[in-house]
């Protein structure tokens, strides 16, 4: 049965900005369905989150679901489960990422962590949004009567375009799932599905902890007007203004969540 306003599928909603996203969609009633690749009990704290935020009364259920998003499987496995619990995804949310293993220059960096940055940040989220788009374009005629149109929502991060020469592959793999929503904004225009990149700029959680010193250093000289951490929260509430529909008359729309960081200066 469809419960809940909206019925969000994130990937890699266990843990990090993934979560921050199933909160604040729980915040506002919406289901979720929370996928993981391996921390089974980061998703499981994510559903606890997720319940204790919903509001009093909510219909709204929280799933967990295991699937490594860069396995094609994994990816059919995931939209059958996903499916036959909910009977419908109103929004698409390709959350999970990973960056490289160590920060290494690019003039040494490995092509083992090139294909697994590339598998796992644009192959599985493109093959999983063409399956996910699929299914739409099937089913919409079947769409009950006042019901909005699906949604995409893309993570892509500031990496899409700011240059960081020891994670050559993470900046590459971020700038192509920039053109991944302009393609499938452009492609399914004509179903009334909008797609939507969220750029997010430094934000706190086990990606970045390896990192934490050198961005304390860089926020202290103030390196983006907002002087602060972004938190999961941040992204959350933009996904949530997309799952209700705020804008609807955008799509390939570029969402910066990053503290004023792409503004640049001289
Ligand atoms: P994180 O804290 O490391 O969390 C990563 C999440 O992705 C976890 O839930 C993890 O699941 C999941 N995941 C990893 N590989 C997966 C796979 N193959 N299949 C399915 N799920 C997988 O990372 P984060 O900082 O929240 O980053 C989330 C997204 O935001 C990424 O795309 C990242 O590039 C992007 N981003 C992050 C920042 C930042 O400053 N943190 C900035 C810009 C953009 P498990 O728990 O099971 O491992």
């Amino acid at each position: 049965m469809v419960s809940g306003p909206v019925v969000a599928l994130i990937t890699g909603a266990s843990r990090g900005i993934g979560r921050g996203i199933a909160v604040e969609l729980a915040r506002v009633g919406h289901s979720v369905a929370i996928n993981y690749a391996s921390r089974r009990d980061a998703a499981e704290e994510c559903r606890n989150l997720c319940q204790q935020a919903a509001p009093s009364g909510s219909k709204a259920s929280f799933e967990i679901f295991q699937g490594d998003i860069s396995r094609a499987e994994d990816r059919s496995r995931l939209l059958a489960a996903v499916c036959e619990r909910f009977e419908w995804i109103d929004l698409l949310v390709n959350n999970a990422g990973v960056a490289p293993t160590v920060r290494v220059d690019m003039l040494s960096a490995s092509e083992e962590s090139f294909d697994r940055l590339m598998t796992i940040n644009l192959k599985g989220p493109y093959f999983l949004t063409q399956a996910v788009a699929n299914f739409w374009v099937s089913n919409l005629p079947k769409l009950p009567a006042g019901r909005s149109k699906p949604k995409i929502v893309i993570i892509s991060s500031v990496s899409a375009y700011a240059v960081s020469v020891n994670r050559g592959d993470y900046c590459m793999s971020k700038a192509a799932l920039s053109m991944m929503t302009r393609l499938f904004a452009f492609r399914l225009a004509e179903y009334g599905i909008n797609v939507y990149e969220i750029r997010p700029g430094i934000v706190a959680t086990d990606m970045t902890a390896k990192v934490k010193e050198y961005y304390e250093a860089r926020l202290a000289e103030r390196f983006t007007p907002i002087s602060r951490w972004g938190t999961p929260e941040d992204v959350g509430r933009a996904v949530a203004a997309i799952a209700e529909d705020r804008f609807p008359f955008s799509t390939g729309e570029v969402i910066n969540v990053d503290g004023g960081f792409h503004l640049q200066r001289l």
